[in-house]
C-alpha cells in the first residue's frame, strides 16, 4: 500500500517532510486563543506528546501573530500559520519563526500582496498550504461548477497557478468539503492534475463519534488510492483526540507503525472479560506502543486461530487464558494473572517487538 501512494514533490516545514517519500504525518490545530501564548504552549506540549507532528495555530489578528514568537521558542514541532485575509498577519508569522503558512490566496486581497507573502516565504524556504474549503469558493467558479467538488478543485488550481506564476513551488494544497464523497471527489481531481503534496481532512467534521467515522471514510478512500501526505482529523473536541485518531487510521491503513489490538466482538461463548483484558492490555502499551498486533479473543473457538496469527495472542478458556506468540501456545495463566502475564512476554521484546 505505501509503495502505492503517488509521489509528490517534498516540502520541508521545519523538521517535517511532507511529500515524496516521507511517512503520511498526522497535524491537528490548537483550539486555544493564540494571544494566550502560556495555555497554547501548554497544549501545543500536549498535542507532541500524543504524536502530532505539526500544530496549526489560527492568527486572526496581529496581537496573536505577535504571540507566535514566544510560542515558537517553546515548541519542538513545527507550527504553522493560519492567516485569513490580512497579509500582513502572515509576514509577521514567518519572522516569528513560523515552518509553515496556510492561507487562501483568493481572500489575501490583491496580487501584490500574495506576491509579498509569497516571497517571504521563498527567503525563508517556508512551505505554504492553499487551503481551500466548501464555504471559501471562488464566486465565479461556483457560478460555474455550482457547489461541486469540481469547483472546489477548480478554485485550488486557480490559486496554486498564482503561485506558480510567482515562481513559488513549495506549496501544499488541500481541498476540504463537509460532504465525504465531495471531498474525495475533490482530492482525486488536484491530484490527477498536480503533483504537489496534498493535505487531507473533511472540514467541519463534527463530534468525535461521528467525526472520526466521516474523517476517516473520506481520508481513509483517498489514503487506499495512495493519495494524500498528511492528515487532520478535525473534530469539535479536544484536538488531542484528533490527533490519536489520526495515528490509529494511519496504523490501521498500515501507513503508520505501532500497537495494532486485535479483538473479538464478544458473544454469548465468550469465557473471560476481554474488555477488561483488552483495556489492560492496552494501557500497559500505551507509552511504548510497539510495532506489534496483539490478539485478545473471548473463547477458544475463533480465539486460538486468530491469536496465533498475530505476534502475541491471548485467547480465553475454560477456566484459563492461553497465551500465545507467533502462532505458538508459551502457556496457560488464570485470568486474574492474564494481562500481566501477556504484558511482560510483550515488554520483554518491545521495543525491539518490531521483528516482523
Ligand atoms: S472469538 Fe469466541 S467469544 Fe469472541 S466473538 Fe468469536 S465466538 Fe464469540
Amino acid at each position: 500500500m505505501a509503495d502505492g501512494r503517488k509521489l509528490t514533490r517534498q516540502v520541508k516545514a521545519g523538521s517535517l517532510s511532507i511529500g515524496g517519500a516521507a511517512p503520511v504525518s498526522v497535524q491537528s490545530m490548537c483550539n486555544t486563543d493564540t494571544r494566550d501564548a502560556s495555555a497554547t504552549i501548554r497544549q501545543i506540549a500536549a498535542l507532541e506528546d500524543s504524536g502530532c507532528q505539526l500544530v496549526r495555530l489560527a492568527v486572526p489578528d496581529m496581537e496573536a501573530a505577535l504571540s507566535l514568537e514566544r510560542i515558537v521558542k517553546s515548541s519542538h514541532v513545527p507550527l504553522c500559520a493560519d492567516i485569513h485575509f490580512d497579509h500582513r498577519l502572515a509576514l509577521t508569522a514567518m519572522e516569528a519563526g513560523v515552518s509553515k503558512v496556510r492561507i487562501n490566496p483568493g481572500n489575501i486581497g490583491s496580487d501584490a500582496k500574495v506576491n509579498e507573502v509569497v516571497k517571504a516565504a521563498a527567503l525563508k524556504g517556508i512551505p505554504i498550504r492553499i487551503g481551500v474549503n466548501s464555504g471559501s469558493l471562488q464566486p465565479a467558479l461556483v457560478a460555474k461548477y455550482g457547489r461541486t467538488a469540481r469547483a472546489l478543485a477548480e478554485s485550488a488550481l486557480a490559486e496554486l497557478l498564482v503561485f506558480e506564476r510567482l515562481g513559488f513551488y513549495d506549496t501544499v494544497l488541500s481541498v476540504k468539503s463537509t460532504d465525504v464523497s465531495e471531498t474525495v471527489e475533490a482530492n482525486r481531481i488536484i491530484s490527477g492534475k498536480v503533483g504537489y503534496p496534498i493535505h487531507l481532512g473533511l472540514t467541519e467534521a463534527g463530534p468525535p463519534d461521528t467525526g472520526v467515522i466521516r474523517s476517516s471514510a473520506a481520508i481513509g478512500a483517498l489514503l487506499l488510492e495512495g493519495i494524500g501526505d498528511t492528515i487532520r482529523i478535525s473534530l469539535t473536541a479536544d484536538p488531542v483526540l484528533e490527533v490519536k485518531a489520526g495515528r490509529e487510521l494511519l496504523k490501521g491503513l498500515g501507513l503508520m507503525k505501532g500497537l495494532k489490538i486485535v479483538s473479538c466482538p464478544t458473544c454469548g461463548r465468550t469465557r473471560g472479560d476481554v474488555t477488561g483484558l483488552v483495556e489492560k492490555v492496552r494501557e500497559g502499551l500505551r507509552n511504548a506502543d510497539p510495532n506489534v498486533t496483539v490478539a485478545i479473543m473471548g473463547c477458544e473457538v475463533n480465539g486460538p486461530g486468530e491469536a496465533a496469527d498475530a505476534d502475541f495472542g491471548l485467547a480465553c478458556g475454560q477456566g484459563a487464558a492461553i497465551i500465545f506468540r507467533k502462532g505458538a501456545v508459551v502457556g496457560r495463566v488464570p485470568y486474574e494473572e492474564a494481562a500481566k502475564a501477556l504484558l511482560e512476554m510483550i515488554l520483554l521484546v518491545a521495543p525491539g517487538a518490531d521483528d516482523r
